[in-house]
């Protein structure tokens, strides 16, 4: 039998999670959120102390790193090092540690690789940076979202309101995601960009669920 994948690219806050998630749900297929993988390594350098930007320090500490995702009830787990760390990978000053450590290649070259051990022998759809130009180039369905970055930040914030985080304003946010969006389009290596076999859609203006139905009916 033959397994396909759909992969969602695009910026933090153009609404890939929300739709991969619907995606799944609707075809009863996994969701695998690759951004948390990135998320564990960059909290996993903030508890050890070490400089997030680091090449030989992040190296050491991708030396003994253990990262495992479960799925419970449809919803994505992440251990590191056997500590459910789902809830604290999404704190702010995480995703910042997570854009730096992804720039360096071991990271990258093990994270990918646990993404596609996780997708074999299953029909997939993974959320990233990278999933269309590096880690199934051969997937099925391909698309980028994109996102006005003052209203993924607005989005982003009403997220963390909803999850009882406070302390952050808007121009923090905003703050975060330019300086993501700048690093995770320049770095090195696998860069966010949108391969020419990528269908673009823009969330700035439309609503989760019409983006929803506007991607499913790409799918067949
Ligand atoms: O998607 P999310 O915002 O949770 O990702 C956190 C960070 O992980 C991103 O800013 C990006 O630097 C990195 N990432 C990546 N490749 C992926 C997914 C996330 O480099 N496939």
């Amino acid at each position: 039998m033959e397994y396909y994948q759909i992969a969602i690219d695009g910026p933090s806050g153009s609404g890939k999670s929300t739709l991969a998630k619907g995606v799944a749900n609707k075809l009863q297929i996994l969701y695998l959120d690759t951004g948390a993988m990135y998320r564990a390594c960059g909290l996993k350098a903030i508890k050890t102390g070490i400089d997030t930007k680091d090449t030989e320090e992040v190296e050491k500490m991708m030396k003994d790193i253990k990262i495992d995702i479960t799925h419970e009830d449809g919803e994505q787990h992440v251990w590191l090092d056997g500590e459910d760390v789902s809830k604290e990978i999404r704190m702010p000053g995480v995703s910042v540690a997570a854009s730096d450590v992804s720039a360096i290649p071991c990271v990258r070259e093990a994270m990918v690789d646990l993404q596609r051990k996780i997708s074999e022998g299953k029909n997939v759809v993974l959320d990233g940076r990278d999933i269309g130009s590096k880690v199934f180039p051969g997937a099925k369905y391909k698309f980028f979202l994109v996102a006005a970055a003052e209203e993924r930040a607005r989005r982003r914030l009403l997220e963390l309101q909803q999850k009882g985080v406070t302390d952050t304003t808007y121009e923090d946010v905003l703050r975060d995601i330019q300086y993501r969006d700048q690093q995770d389009t320049t770095r090195a290596a696998s860069p966010l960009v949108k391969v020419e076999d990528a269908i673009e859609i823009d969330t700035t203006k439309i609503g989760i669920d019409e983006t929803l139905d506007l991607l499913l009916s790409y799918i067949k």
